[in-house]
């Protein structure tokens, strides 16, 4: 008889998504987690000044409706998600802007002689946004269940990802609003990994919308805690875990730690740890929390209402500012990325004040604060940005990695997102949640189908290791 029949190591999105399939499924399950508060890369604190609540991490979830595993646990009935009317804004110099509205044809309307070419680039995923999030959510290293939907996206991809990316347009709105979803990514564009990151994140821009959680990301997870914990779950925090021997006895164990942290807690045969060392970490991320005694007065008015904002110009200088990165650089004009939270959710910060959450590029291992360098940036299309600032907090890569060691050099998706690693993640397999050790699996965001707060891979390993380790052929249902 064993303690328990599954236990999980870490509980951020993907391990928590673990822990409720499992748990529902009828298993004594239990997660442990390094840190005192439960979450991962979806915590929330007062990280500047009393009464200002900062996402530590992620902050806009643009997979929190699109989710295959959130739509299942029905995380929209179980917190309150804000949908804010324009998903993301772009701004570029002289107070003009790209405006991508929830709304396809507003979005289509402002672009002037190119709203046809972006009309007829976005239209037929839009309205197959389901199937795309099925697509993109999955193991790529299958057949799709939807083709049609899938080519349309290949096809897509192919030309969003090769020097044909500035045929379709005119103009340079456009095709700046693609790039800054493309940079979601932290590659050197274009690329198809870059195009894939534009054109499913931009699908959900304009099906679903990119949703912020009332209370911050911290809301999500609590609502996988807690029902974990209704499920009979128990949830252990301040515990680090060295060495899968210091586990109480289990039939499974998932690790929700990066790929490279899983080759030092399990004992893997050697063919496959090797194929484990070939796994690369991408570049970093630098972040900053600004607590403002108002809202940031973009020259542009659209933007004081966009939930995210994608910072840094014309395509041109975001491609260039992208390749610094790749190249080892910090950027002179960086790409910086935006989130207004407290538009959505003024229960962030004292009446009349703001938080603003944003990061930056920079390559692996930087220890370079980069506050000066967002601000700059922001200042450039908000005069004035600097005089609202009351407190800020920054993170370096160097940071990132000790806060959270699933962040390799300060790489917050666990794994560079590049195509191959993509296919590959970490080692080629159409199970590739399961290692050849008896009962151990890897659920974090080192799997398919990678980084973002979806619970995906979580929820996969908990379905194969329900499979092998418990003959379960079939996923509980998870709606509350
Ligand atoms: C700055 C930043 C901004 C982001 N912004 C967004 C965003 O806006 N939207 C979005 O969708 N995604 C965003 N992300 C990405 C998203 O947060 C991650 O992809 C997601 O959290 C990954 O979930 P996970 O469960 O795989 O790992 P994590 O969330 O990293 O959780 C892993 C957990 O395991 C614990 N742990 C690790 N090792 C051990 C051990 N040995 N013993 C015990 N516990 C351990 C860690 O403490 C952590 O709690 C952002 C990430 C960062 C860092």
């Amino acid at each position: 008889m064993t303690e328990y029949d599954a236990i999980i190591v870490g509980s951020g999105p993907n391990g928590l998504s673990a822990a409720v399939t499992l748990a529902r499924a009828g298993l004594r399950v239990a997660v442990y987690e390094r840190n005192p508060t439960i979450g991962g890369g979806a915590r929330t604190a007062e990280l500047t000044l009393p009464g200002f609540l900062h996402d530590a991490c992620s902050a806009v979830h643009p997979m929190a409706l699109a989710s295959g595993f959130f739509r299942r646990f029905g995380l929209d009935r179980r917190i309150d998600l804000r949908v804010p009317e324009i998903s993301y804004g772009h701004p570029l110099d002289g107070g003009r802007a790209g405006i991508a509205w929830r709304d396809l044809e507003r979005t289509v309307d402002g672009l002037g002689v190119d709203g046809p070419a972006f009309r007829s680039l976005m239209a037929p995923l839009v309205a197959n946004a389901n199937r795309v999030a099925q697509f993109t959510g999955s193991q790529l290293l299958q057949l799709p269940r939807h083709p049609l939907t899938a080519l349309a996206f290949g096809l897509r991809s192919l030309e969003q990802g090769s020097p044909a990316w500035n045929l379709r347009f005119r103009q340079d709105v456009a095709p700046a609003m693609l790039s800054g979803v493309a940079a979601h990514s932290i590659r050197p564009m274009p690329s198809l990994a870059t195009a894939g990151a534009a054109l499913s994140l931009g699908t959900y821009a304009h099906a679903h919308g990119w949703p912020i959680p009332v209370g911050g990301s911290q809301s999500i997870v609590n609502a996988l805690a807690d029902d974990l914990r209704a499920h009979g779950g128990v949830i252990h925090t301040d515990t680090e875990i060295t060495s899968l021997d210091e586990l109480p006895s289990s039939r499974a164990v998932l690790l929700d730690v990066s790929a490279k942290a899983m080759l030092k807690l399990a004992t893997l045969p050697a063919a496959y740890r090797a194929k484990v060392e070939r796994f690369r970490f991408g570049n970093a991320v630098a972040k900053v929390d600004f607590a403002l005694s108002g809202p940031v007065p973009w020259t542009n008015d659209d933007l004081r209402r966009a939930g995210t904002l994608h910072v840094g110009g014309t395509r041109a200088e975001i491609a260039g500012a992208e390749a610094d990165v790749a190249a080892g650089r910090h950027s002179d004009n960086p790409y910086v990325l935006v989130a207004q939270p407290s538009f959505a959710d003024p229960s962030r910060a004292p009446e009349g004040k703001h938080v603003l959450w944003a990061y930056t590029h920079v390559p692996r291992n930087s220890t370079l604060d980069q506050t000066e360098a967002i601000t700059r940036q922001i200042e450039r299309f908000a005069p004035g940005f600097r005089d609202q600032i009351l407190a800020s907090s920054s993170m370096t890569a160097r940071d990132m990695e000790n806060y959270n060691p699933n962040y390799v050099g300060g790489d917050i998706a666990s794994g560079g997102a590049n195509l191959r690693q993509l296919l590959v993640r970490p080692t080629l397999s159409t199970e590739p949640w399961r290692t050849p050790a008896r009962g151990v699996y890897l659920c974090s965001s080192s799997t398919p189908p990678g980084p973002g707060v979806h619970g995906l891979p979580g929820y996969y390993a908990a379905r194969s290791a329900l499979r092998h380790e418990f003959g379960i052929l079939t996923a509980p249902p998870l709606a509350p």
